[in-house]
């Protein structure tokens, strides 16, 4: 067992179980890609077992902070074992669910979706690649399921130094499947959706939005970044008059108008746009169109820290522009899944959005991702969805 022997107080991280050592922690000790390492304080104390990364600045990943535990085939049982109870344990309103949530989980690196009796599988790391064998076993006895794809494609396997791969990795069949979200059915593709296929963690505000459709009674609803129109479908089943979804991927919006038709919605009650939102928003607001409800759910604006001026401004714009087309009485929904955007601060570019559009607007409620996407409170980094719905007084 190689060991990875840490500077004189890096260790102080470990001891709070934060599960990453950063390259710079490192006092001496290497090994191969995603191999079990054995990192101990710069006295020589055990901390934890790691996946050791010889090219990623996340130069080893947490496994087990227990130096009795041997990571091998039963480790991964085990924990797959709990992150699949819990979930059980929800009682989640769909067969649509994050069974494990990575770091949060107690596997770093590691996403599993279940979309039916679809597994879908990203391996973000360099531990769960090297192991992706027996957690693949492991998966299929956990959960009783016989297939499984994997969607290695993420950006972060790059900073790993890992190849995208994707393919079924257990089973084979059609990557298409259709799964019942709080009473909708939802068709999608795990070979070709973005993420695994679909966006789960946004599963309880699509709810809270059918909801608040129907209270509030909303007529007309502007879904923005749309997607599949997981919003949008909430939009109709909430009684609203009329949708219009604007995105700028052609497959997705297709996607959309199918899943509109697959619950039995009027299509004539549907308008679905393939654009940028601002441009979209800019047009709008020339044609003087205003919206009862309005969503705002952009990709992943501030990648990183470094692009956080940029991102707040983006952010802001788009939220101005949303305001400004929401008539007094109405509600925005805004998110934001960029981690490096904290909720206090997104909380402040929403009120300068509503501010420079003039607006007076309140918070109705604050949103997150769904339960099956736990943050560990040893992990703030896993924490990236949040969302505020926003009523604008008459
Ligand atoms: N609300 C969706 C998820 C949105 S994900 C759901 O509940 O499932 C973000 C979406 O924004 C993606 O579908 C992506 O294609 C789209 N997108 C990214 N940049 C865009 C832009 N500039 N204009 C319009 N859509 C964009």
């Amino acid at each position: 067992m190689k060991t990875i022997r840490l500077k004189p107080g890096k260790e102080r991280s470990l001891l709070r179980h934060h599960p990453w050592v950063f390259r710079g922690a490192i006092d001496r000790g290497r090994a191969d890609v995603g191999e079990t390492v054995r990192v101990e304080s710069a006295d020589g104390r055990f901390l934890a077992w790691g996946a050791y990364a010889p090219s990623s600045n996340i130069r080893v990943r947490v496994w087990s902070f227990e130096e009795t535990e041997r990571i091998d085939a039963a480790f991964f049982e085990r924990r797959l074992s709990a992150a699949v109870a819990l979930r059980e344990r929800l009682a989640i309103d769909s067969d649509g669910v994050r069974l494990v949530h990575g770091e949060s989980d107690g596997l770093p690196g590691l996403v599993v979706d279940r979309y039916g009796d679809t597994l879908v599988a990203q391996f973000g790391s360099s531990g769960a690649e090297r192991h992706k064998s027996a957690i693949a076993d492991a998966l299929l006895r956990v959960t009783g399921l016989t297939r499984l794809y994997e969607r290695s494609d993420t950006a972060v396997r790059q900073l790993e130094g890992l190849p995208p791969v994707t393919g079924w990795l257990r089973g084979d069949g059609p990557t298409a499947c259709v799964i019942h979200e709080n009473g909708w059915r939802l068709s999608l593709d795990v070979a070709e959706g973005h993420k695994t296929g679909y966006y789960l963690d946004q599963r309880d505000s699509r709810r809270d939005f059918a909801q608040l459709v129907r209270r509030f009674g909303v007529g007309e609803v502007l879904n923005c970044y749309s997607y599949t129109g997981g919003f949008t479908l909430a939009a109709l089943a909430g009684g609203a008059r009329h949708v219009t979804s604007i995105d700028s991927s052609g497959p997705a919006l297709a996607r959309a108008q199918h899943n509109v038709i697959l619950n039995g919605y009027d299509a004539a009650r549907c308008t679905f746009i393939d654009a940028d939102v601002n441009a979209s928003l800019r047009a709008f607001l020339a044609q003087g169109r205003r919206f009862d409800a309005i969503v705002l759910d952009p990709p992943k604006l501030a990648p990183s820290a470094a692009h956080l001026e940029r991102a707040a401004r983006a952010y802001k714009d788009v939220n101005r522009l949303g305001f400004k087309l929401l008539n007094p009485g109405g509600v925005l929904l805004t998110y934001s899944c960029s981690g490096a955007v904290g909720v206090e601060l997104f909380q402040k570019i929403v009120a300068s959005a509503a501010h420079e559009a003039g607006v007076d607007a309140a918070i109705l409620a604050r949103q997150g991702s769904a339960p099956d996407h736990p943050t560990g409170l040893a992990f703030p980094e896993g924490e990236y969805l949040k969302g505020l719905v926003v009523w604008r007084r008459p």
